[in-house]
């Protein structure tokens, strides 16, 4: 079922003052102007989910928006996986094959793509290569979501090749820039308050969704919405779940899964399936894409939300629980650093003891739940809605086309 979409004027009583304002007197800059996004999936993962609200935002302000997605070809989901996890820091070398089919997936896939726009911009790894497809006009846009601020030298040199043939970058996080001979610009990712992934559910609606989960609300719930990937650490999720029990009785639940052309998240899903097998009260929840709903109620009914990731590009994930009032116990890494501030909207962790040490501290604690879940809602209104974002978007189109 498609989601309504929703008007600027919607925007009026949850973004901060004056922004409807701002995004009006920014579309005109770029009124009637072309822009196509390109990502590796329409589905699955935060770019998607990005894309699916910014899109038909930018359509509602004015501009011509288009978006392809690299879907449903066979050998494109494995290559993308290997270059995003190296290009993460992954060491383990990848076949040397992995560069060829990718050089073969995208001149076939540009062949078959209207790549015409003023702005194009294509999203993390595979699409990048189709810029050597580019027409003589329009401005071209490399949109990084990884964090690549240690990247595999090999993967990055490899992709930099590509890079360098943009007119600009753009990152999530200021420690992501490269040497690049082009221009960088920051935008954070952000959520759309209004989607059904964010927007607010009745308590009775919450808890029909929990039941057909099979969820029951009789403890305290610490969640995890993540993809069964290494670098989000399900299993050191698990560890800390397990230290935390032995004092305070709750439950985890770990929304994931692996797409089965990912045999590391496959291998990844299995342990933590094992990991869980003999706890009743470890819920392990493959969700489709599309159970938003479904999402927002668990992290409406949790008491903690973990984003233990050891690498993260931003993690949506932390911004959807602060959104929902909940105190995050994240990960030191990437986007997770501008999104948690320790103490004020939750807590980093380097370790599953520390992680372990605040889940508890909260558990015990239900005013310093109250008072970092309320900081972490102002902190996303402030930052990380999508009218921000879509702010950003257009400011970075007038440039360019300046
Ligand atoms: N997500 C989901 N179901 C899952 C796993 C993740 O709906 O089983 C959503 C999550 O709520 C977030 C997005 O997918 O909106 C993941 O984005 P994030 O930036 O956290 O990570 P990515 O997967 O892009 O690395």
């Amino acid at each position: 079922m498609s989601e309504a979409v929703p008007t600027l004027e919607d925007y009026r009583d949850v973004a901060p003052p004056g922004t409807v304002e701002l995004l009006r007197r920014l579309s005109e800059r770029v009124r009637g102007r072309r822009v196509l996004h390109v990502s590796t999936s329409g589905k699955v993962g935060g770019v998607a989910e990005i894309l699916r609200r910014l899109v038909p935002l930018l359509e509602e302000a004015g501009v011509d928006a288009g978006w392809e997605s690299l879907d449903g070809e066979e050998a494109a989901p494995q290559v993308a996986v290997r270059l995003h996890t190296a290009l993460q820091g992954d060491e383990e070398r990848m076949p040397p094959e992995t560069f060829d089919d990718f050089r073969t997936f995208t001149r076939a896939r540009a062949a078959s793509l209207e790549l015409t726009a003023d702005v194009v911009v294509t999203h993390d790894v595979l699409p990048a290569a189709l810029v050597d497809a580019r027409p003589p006009e329009g401005a071209w846009v490399w949109r990084c979501h990884l964090d690549v601020s240690r990247p595999q030298r090999r993967a990055w040199t490899f992709l930099r090749q590509f890079v360098v043939k943009f007119d600009a970058a753009v990152f999530s996080l200021p420690s992501f820039a490269q040497r690049l001979p082009i221009p960088q610009f920051l935008v954070y990712p952000s959520i759309d308050p209004l989607s059904d992934k964010n927007r607010d559910l009745a308590p009775s609606e919450i808890d029909a969704i929990l039941a057909q989960l099979g969820v029951p609300r009789d403890k305290p719930i610490l969640l995890q919405v993540a993809r069964f990937d290494r670098f989000k650490d399900p299993l050191g999720v698990i560890d800390a779940y397990r230290l935390v029990k032995r004092q305070h009785d709750c439950r985890l639940v770990l929304v994931g899964g692996a797409e089965s052309d990912d045999p590391g998240g496959v291998e990844l899903s299995a342990d933590v399936r094992e990991a869980a097998s003999h706890d009743p009260d470890l819920h392990v929840l493959e969700l489709p894409a599309h159970a938003r709903r479904e999402v927002n109620a668990l992290q409406r009914a949790a008491t903690i939300v973990f984003q233990k990731s050891t690498r993260e590009g931003f993690g949506l994930g932390v911004a959807e629980a602060m959104w929902k009032s909940k105190p995050v116990i994240g990960g030191f890494a990437g986007g997770i650093t501008a999104q948690v501030i320790y103490d004020v909207t939750g807590y980093t962790v380097n370790s599953v003891e520390g992680a372990a040490f605040r889940a508890r501290q909260l558990l015990a604690d239900p005013e310093l739940c109250a008072r970092l879940g309320a900081a972490g809602r102002e902190h996303v209104r402030q930052n990380f809605l999508i009218t921000r974002q879509l702010g950003d978007e257009l400011a970075l189109m007038a440039t360019l086309l300046r």
